[in-house]
């Protein structure tokens, strides 16, 4: 049966949510409160593509943007380690998790200690001998991996740099258990696993203009300027929303894909302190990222992805411009979990990107700037220190008519693109559940 359904924020979770509901047969409207949709989306450098984004892939499949994409050639993984050596991780074309295993046993980023250990470890882990601690989640990664064995060495120059990439934090800062389950999937599933894909254009014309169009054909309503001011309940349900302006809207089905802080004010009082479902967000907090894009005047033939171990810049990704490809290149830098960054003035961080990429991408003379772009989020992505995995939301609230999505709801994924695009396919499949 047909529902009308009101989803707050035009973020990619709220997007995935509208064009899977509309698809189904249902009535959507979503409200955002800024003057155009796709919210840290806007912002975001290319995507890390891998077999176990499969939520990501089911979206690329539905725009008809997926064989493209696959068909992009493998992007080789790079360590930039403080001693200046320069390291594959090595992709090879075997059944897993023959590939991963053989790739860390010729990874040159460990010694042969680590190695050893780190085969050991996962060939047992493998065979579910001993199966992973239960007590993960409430360790330290970086603890924990010197507990198996890993040296202070491999930590700093191969384990920290994957968690900043793959979680958004430090090694010291995150859930052993999260990194761990993260690693597993991106690395050690399915036979293509380890292949690595950043897509050389923008989000925009990659996904999120391919996605408006079809939400567009779809009847999706957009009400753009629009911002949700208040929830109203009766005993189990969600009433009505109230807009800034008062307006009020009504719908079968309310979806809030917004920002955990964002979603608090909007509840009443008595709401927050009854359910433990809402009060257990303001356990919840996220990490700042500074991110730089600076177009530059020099032709670039693949792109690379270079992570950095004691730089002011955690990973860089550096593709051709998909204008003018012959003559100029797009260099991504981005930084995690840095708050002393925040501040710095636009000229000193083009600096300091410049110092960066003279390490992880040399070249004499250094090419030409020809402009840049800083942007500076206090509050980009999700912590996942030890025990904020518990207090991350399921879709369902314990309001029958009531769901939330975004990319830091619990999803099993770190709060990434992966995780924002399954948390909407979720709520659109409750939604169609529900209503049949
Ligand atoms: C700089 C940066 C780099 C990133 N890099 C990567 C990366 O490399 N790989 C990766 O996987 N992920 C990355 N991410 C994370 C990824 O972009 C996010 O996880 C994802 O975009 C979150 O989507 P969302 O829909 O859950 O939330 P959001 O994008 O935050 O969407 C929420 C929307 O709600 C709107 N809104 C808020 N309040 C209201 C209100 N009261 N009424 C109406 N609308 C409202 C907002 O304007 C926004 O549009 C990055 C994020 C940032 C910020």
């Amino acid at each position: 049966m047909s529902r009308t359904v009101l989803i707050l924020g035009g973020g990619i979770a709220g997007l995935t949510a509208a064009l899977q509901l509309a698809a189904d047969g249902h009535s959507v409207t979503v409200i955002e409160q800024a003057d155009h949709l796709g919210g840290r989306l806007d912002h975001a450098p290319p995507p890390l593509l891998l077999d176990a984004h499969t939520a990501t892939w089911s979206l690329l499949k539905t725009l008809g943007k997926d064989a493209a994409a696959r068909r992009l050639r493998h992007t080789p993984l790079e360590f930039l380690q403080s001693t200046g050596a320069r390291i594959q991780f090595l992709h090879l074309p075997l059944p897993s998790p023959l590939n991963t295993l053989l790739g860390t046993t010729l990874f040159q980023g460990l010694s042969m200690r680590d190695r050893w250990h780190l085969l050991s470890f996962l060939e047992r882990t493998w065979e579910q001998d001993p199966p992973l601690p239960n007590d993960l989640d409430a360790r330290v990664a970086d603890e924990w991996l010197a507990s198996i064995g890993q040296s202070e060495h491999a930590r700093h120059g191969v384990w920290n740099c994957l968690a900043r990439l793959l979680l958004g934090a430090a090694l010291t800062q995150v859930s052993a258990g999260l990194f761990m389950r993260t690693l597993r999937r991106c690395f050690l599933t399915g036979a293509r696993a380890t292949k690595l894909i950043v897509p050389p254009h923008g989000l925009d014309s990659f996904l999120l203009a391919p996605l408006k169009a079809q939400l567009d054909r779809l009847g999706v309503r957009v009400r753009l300027n629009t911002t949700a001011a208040q929830l109203q309940f009766s005993q189990d349900r969600v009433t009505h929303v109230e807009l800034a302006d008062r307006t009020r809207l009504t719908a079968d089905w309310y979806i809030a894909a917004l920002p955990y802080h964002r979603l608090t004010p909007l509840l009443p009082e008595r709401v927050v302190t009854h359910y433990a479902y809402f009060q257990q967000l303001s356990r919840l907090s996220e990490s700042p990222m500074v991110m730089m894009r600076l177009h530059l005047a020099q032709p670039v033939e693949q792109t690379q992805l270079v992570l950095l171990e004691r730089n002011t810049f955690h990973w860089m990704i550096r593709h051709s411009d998909e204008e003018l490809h012959e003559q100029a290149a797009v260099l991504w830098a981005l930084s995690v979990g840095e708050p002393n960054l925040l501040p710095q003035s636009k000229e000193d961080l083009i600096r300091l990107t410049f110092d960066d990429m003279a390490a992880a991408f040399p070249a004499t003379p250094a090419p030409r700037l020809i402009d840049a772009e800083v942007v500076r989020f206090p509050s980009a992505i999700l912590t996942t220190k030890p025990g904020v995995q518990q207090y991350r939301p399921l879709s369902q609230s314990p309001f029958a008519n009531f769901l939330i999505s975004g990319a830091w709801t619990d999803t099993g994924w770190p709060a990434n693109l992966e995780s924002a695009i399954l948390s909407g396919q979720r709520c659109a499949a409750l939604v169609s559940a529900g209503a049949s």
